[in-house]
């Protein structure tokens, strides 16, 4: 007998049987199948974008006998959506893993339970916040200081910078993990816009955006972020955000040409201030995060674009497929070995380069290659650490 429900209630507003036609899009070609990160590492057919569409068919049609087999292979994957940005018959990837996994959720087959924990949170303003004295003391120890690696919770130095009296107000999204684990990022954020005259409002009682419960299967959790957020940021004015992963969600969750990438952003507003920044005689590696390149329509070129306002400088984009690093999801933290597979080649192609340095758009993906590269001299920041560093100003103490 199969162990299968037929979905009742989705919450993507997609019924079963518009959900089995989408799936029936899938025309298995394969042409994703060498763009996934898990294929590339588990090399099944389990592990592929077509292999996922097709246990979902299965279970939809009522015949599949092991509905634990299906959730092992969905909960492996990464949802770097590579898959539908290049399917040439359009298959809605995300909205069939996210309506299946939501299913699945809702059936009792929920991840695990500090998996579930960390979900909640993640949700609570502030929850991951109260937790960065557990981080620092897990980042001490042999056993634990992967899931941490590369937190960055220090206040940087803050110093003087010719400010252009204030302009206008913007929102800055602060989420749960960043404001835990990449602090740095946020406060240099904060003080080259402000530096630019904006006033930035970071309002209190923020949480997740909802991606990671989104992509669990947690959709009710998911709809009650988006809730908040709208909430939060009601007034007419743009919500910033400094992470790829955030701001693909938030570009779900809030009204159309609302939430806005900080790359974007900040590149028009240093044109028209007069900041000026010293001169980097470098060559510096540039990695762009999945969601930037398959949920926001970015590139490398975002990345570039910002930081070519440095003088001298010279970006070079690694490109190693399947261009994944892996940390996607909460695998990094439920799945390290997969991850350290999957991105293996983006390591050593930016070994082979000799530069020691990497510019990455996205907190996860950060905190993967820091720990990746923690043996050797490599930094890996964000844009804006990289700016706020060379930003000219009347004393400087601070290297990366
Ligand atoms: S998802 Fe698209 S690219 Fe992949 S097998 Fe199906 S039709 Fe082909
Ligand atoms: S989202 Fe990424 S990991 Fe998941 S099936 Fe598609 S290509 Fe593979």
């Amino acid at each position: 007998m199969p162990t299968g429900t037929r979905l009742s209630k989705s919450p993507h507003n997609t019924n079963p049987d518009s959900l089995l036609k989408l799936t029936d899009l899938c025309v298995m070609c394969g042409m994703c199948i060498p763009n996934c990160p898990t294929y590339q590492s588990h090399g099944m057919e389990s592990e592929s974008p077509r292999g996922r569409i097709a246990l979902i068919q299965s279970y939809l049609r009522d015949q599949l006998h092991d509905i634990d087999h299906m959730k092992t292979h969905l909960q492996h994957c990464t949802g770097c959506l590579n898959c539908e940005s290049i399917c040439p018959s359009r298959v809605p990837y995300a909205e069939i893993y996210h309506t299946a996994a939501a299913q699945l959720f809702q059936t009792g087959k929920k991840p695990r339970r500090w998996l579930r924990f960390l979900l909640r949170l993640m949700a609570r303003p502030g929850g991951l916040n109260r937790l960065t004295g557990l981080f620092k003391l897990l980042s001490r120890l042999p056993d634990y200081h992967y899931l941490v690696h590369g937190m960055s919770t220090t206040e940087p130095c803050s110093q003087s910078v010719s400010s252009v009296p204030g302009q206008s107000d913007i929102y800055l999204f602060v989420g749960c993990m960043e404001q835990a684990l990449d602090a740095t990022t946020l406060k240099h954020a904060t003080d080259l816009l402000q530096a630019c005259g904006y006033r930035v409002i970071a309002p209190l009682n923020q949480a997740c955006c909802g991606s990671l419960h989104q992509h669990l299967g947690d959709s009710t959790t998911a709809r009650q972020l988006a809730a908040t957020s709208n909430t939060l940021f009601s007034q007419d004015i743009p919500v910033i955000f400094a992470n790829a992963g955030c701001g693909a969600q938030l570009r779900q969750n809030l009204p159309e040409g609302k939430a806005t990438d900080l790359l974007g952003f900040l590149s028009q507003a240093l044109k028209s201030s007069r900041l000026r920044f010293t001169p980097r005689e470098q060559e510096v590696s540039l990695h762009t995060s999945c969601s930037r390149r398959n949920k926001m329509s970015g590139s490398s070129d975002d990345l570039a674009q910002l930081l070519s306002i440095i003088p001298d400088l010279k970006t070079r984009p690694i490109t190693s497929k399947p261009y994944c690093c892996g940390a996607g999801a909460a695998h990094r933290l439920s799945d390290p070995q997969q991850t350290a597979a999957i991105r293996q080649p983006l390591v050593e192609q930016l070994i082979s380069t000799g530069e020691n340095l990497l510019v990455s758009d996205n907190m996860n993906c950060t905190l993967n290659f820091r720990e990746a590269l923690s043996d050797t001299d490599i930094r890996v920041v964000h844009p804006v650490t990289l700016l706020w560093q060379q930003l000219e100003r009347t004393s400087s103490s601070c290297d990366i």
